[in-house]
């Protein structure tokens, strides 16, 4: 985008999803308002009241698919944008919701609803799922929700016409980066080596392990780094348990042994 030319038309969207990405933008400390002097920020439905449709210079999408709704949506703004990045493991990974994935549906559907006629979305229902299996995505910032930092070196970048590039290292880069003692070496459970970072190593930083909200760092040998995480102590089955809570619907696609 060059400087000189009129300001990008921006819009922040939203499927089934919690908000919570859509909140981090919002939240972006005093730097929004400051962003807010160089895009025009044509559709935000979570904050204003009056939202246009496109044509979007940046769309970002927070949320996954999981209903014919939400699919009909993403498809409209696909054709409006010039990017449109997938904010969020829901929008890149299908995230929590794919755990419906690896369950049966009729039990899943009948532990959440008594009555499923008020099932959501209703007879629409549709295989949770991420929203690059449905329409091309420029970009994805996975995250759950993802780091403000992310949001603002993406926007930089796009405003700048630099080809953003999403950062994609393990969360153990951080963790040393910040000298953070390794969770491994005192027995604790810790993802860090599979999942990609961003999060400044947030919960290592606590003495908490990383459960991979992130999720799984992409071109990762995940059998490899999995096998050197059980020789750490931490369970195979804890490790899928993780990695199927925020893959979601991208979980086969690590080529993961469940055993
Ligand atoms: S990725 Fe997490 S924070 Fe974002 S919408 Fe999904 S559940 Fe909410
Ligand atoms: S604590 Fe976790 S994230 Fe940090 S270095 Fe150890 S394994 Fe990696
Ligand atoms: S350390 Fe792991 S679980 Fe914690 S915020 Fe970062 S990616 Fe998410």
């Amino acid at each position: 985008m060059s400087k000189n030319f009129r300001k990008p038309r921006v819009a922040i969207h939203s499927i089934t999803g919690c908000a919570g990405c859509q909140l981090v933008i919002y939240f972006v400390r005093n730097k929004l308002l400051e962003l807010l002097d160089k895009i025009d920020l044509v559709a935000a439905p979570m904050i204003k009241e009056r939202n246009d449709e496109g044509p979007y210079d940046v769309c970002f999408v927070e949320g996954l698919v999981a209903n014919q709704n939400d699919l009909e949506n993403l498809k409209n703004w696909r054709e409006q944008s010039k990017y449109l990045i997938a904010w969020g493991t829901c929008a890149t990974h299908g995230n929590v919701p794919g755990i419906k994935n690896f369950k049966d549906k009729e039990v899943v559907e009948s532990a959440v609803y008594k009555d499923k006629s008020n099932l959501v979305g209703g007879s629409s229902t549709l295989v949770p799922s991420a929203i690059s299996e449905h329409v091309k995505v420029d970009f994805e910032v996975s995250g759950c929700p993802p780091s403000e930092i992310e949001f603002l070196r993406l926007m930089q970048h796009l405003l700048m016409n630099v080809e953003p590039k999403i950062y994609n290292e393990p969360v153990c880069v951080e963790c040393t980066k910040r000298e953070i003692r390794c969770l491994l070496d005192d027995g604790k459970e810790c993802l860090g080596p599979i999942i990609r970072g961003g999060c400044n190593a947030l919960c290592p930083a606590v003495n908490y392990g990383c459960t991979g909200c992130h999720g799984p760092l992409k071109s990762a040998n995940f059998e490899q780094m999995i096998k050197l995480l059980e020789e750490c102590g931490v369970s195979r089955e804890l490790i899928n348990q993780r990695l199927q809570k925020y893959a979601g619907s991208k979980f086969e696609e690590l080529g993961v042994d469940i055993r």
